[in-house]
């Protein structure tokens, strides 16, 4: 059932609800407020918040799947289980690693989306690395970083199938200019992170195309006043900011900075999930490393953390206690940023032509259905 007539949703429309009806056809938004003409199987939605899908451009894995060893098959069901989560597409991050190890796990890529099962739509990759700072490899290991290598580069994004939409790298790195440039020619957007470039580093970054930060304030240079880094230029830039809003990664008062300075239009919440999301605390990997999960944290063996078992609904709820800020405030943080940052014109929002990525919610902010391109995700 990808067509169909919803009643009585509290439709999220420009930053506020609206109370009107809702028509899907062959998984696409054809009209708001307009009547069943065609006496589509209807929906009643009464009591419902229903707002755009979340797109989450940051996550690499969860219940027991780690992205950077994930079959095809494995990808597809991840679609599944976040699709209950509200994720309604996103993008599968390969953290840095071996090269024949990225090699395989952008194929298995390549094939889970030109063949896509159901669920949350994989729209791309995420490659973070290897073209990072050596000094803020954070999670990974040093050894896989690389220099600035643009035939390396090219040959990812060939393998990719050009499927490869965005890369984290530090921009200070040793040809990075060129290597950023090469990147945007590709069809990748670039996200600044792993990296302790300066805050005219990272200006000049902002102005060779380079318009996202990646996970704010962690495996970065720090905020000085007289040296503001990378955090200061993505505050002063109109830079889009990631952020894992966990409560671990950063302390809610710097979400709150950050919202408030970001807000509407250039906050982004992500993931940055590994596999342990989503089922109990234990011992796991993320790429290459191992780590242990305890209170839901992911740490390595020293004690750093190492990914999030954060979800895309969590993530939201924990944005509105944080800031204090109600749902339709905070609906661009979880869709239409990363959907404007990424270039994705049919989704983040919900309007006429858009695919019918939906989320119900209700007053207590539970999800209650969730819809991707019009089909209902039952994972
Ligand atoms: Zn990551």
């Amino acid at each position: 059932m990808n067509s169909f007539y919803l009643k009585n949703p509290k439709l999220y429309q420009d930053r506020s609800f609206v109370e009107t009806t809702l028509t899907v056809r062959q998984g696409v938004i054809t009209e708001i407020g307009g009547e069943n003409d065609e006496a589509l199987d209807t929906i009643d939605a009464k009591g419902c918040y229903v707002i755009p899908g979340f797109i989450d451009p940051h996550s690499h894995g969860a219940y027991g799947i780690d992205l950077n060893h994930a079959s095809a098959n494995e990808l597809r069901t991840l679609g599944l289980k976040l699709a209950c989560h509200g994720t309604t597409s996103w993008l599968c991050s390969i953290g840095c690693d071996a090269v024949t190890q990225t090699e395989k796990a952008i194929h298995e890529a390549v094939l889970a989306i030109e063949e896509p099962g159901k669920g949350a739509e994989l729209l791309g990759i995420h490659l973070e690395g290897p073209f990072l700072s050596p000094k803020f490899h954070a999670t990974f290991e040093e050894r896989y970083i690389q220099a600035s290598d643009i035939e390396l580069l090219h040959h990812y994004q060939a393998i990719a199938k050009g499927h490869i939409r965005s890369m984290t790298m530090a921009p200070e790195i040793r040809g990075a200019k060129d290597l950023m440039a090469k990147a945007i020619a590709l069809g990748i957007r670039i996200s600044i992170g792993h990296s302790d470039a300066t805050w005219q580093q990272t200006v000049d970054a902002y102005k060779a195309g380079a318009h996202a930060v990646t996970h704010l304030g962690n495996a970065m240079r720090g905020f000085h006043h007289r040296e503001p880094g990378i955090l200061g230029a993505a505050l002063d830039y109109p830079f889009f900011v990631e952020i894992i809003a966990d409560g671990v990664h950063s302390h809610p008062a710097f979400i709150r900075i950050v919202d408030r300075l970001k807000s509407p239009n250039h906050l982004m919440l992500v993931s940055d999930s590994m596999m342990a999301t989503g089922l109990p605390d234990g011992a796991y990997h993320l790429g290459s490393r191992d780590v242990t999960v305890k209170d839901g944290q992911s740490r390595k063996e020293d004690g750093r953390l190492a990914g999030s078992t954060l979800t895309m609904d969590r993530a939201l709820l924990n944005l509105m206690e944080m800031t204090q800020k109600s749902l339709a405030e905070l609906i661009p943080a979880s869709s239409t940023n990363a959907a404007q940052w990424l270039g994705l014109s049919h989704k983040g929002n919900i309007a006429p032509g858009m695919d019918a990525d939906l989320v119900f919610m209700d007053k207590q902010g539970a999800l209650t259905r969730v819809f991707c391109r019009g089909e209902e995700a039952k994972g």
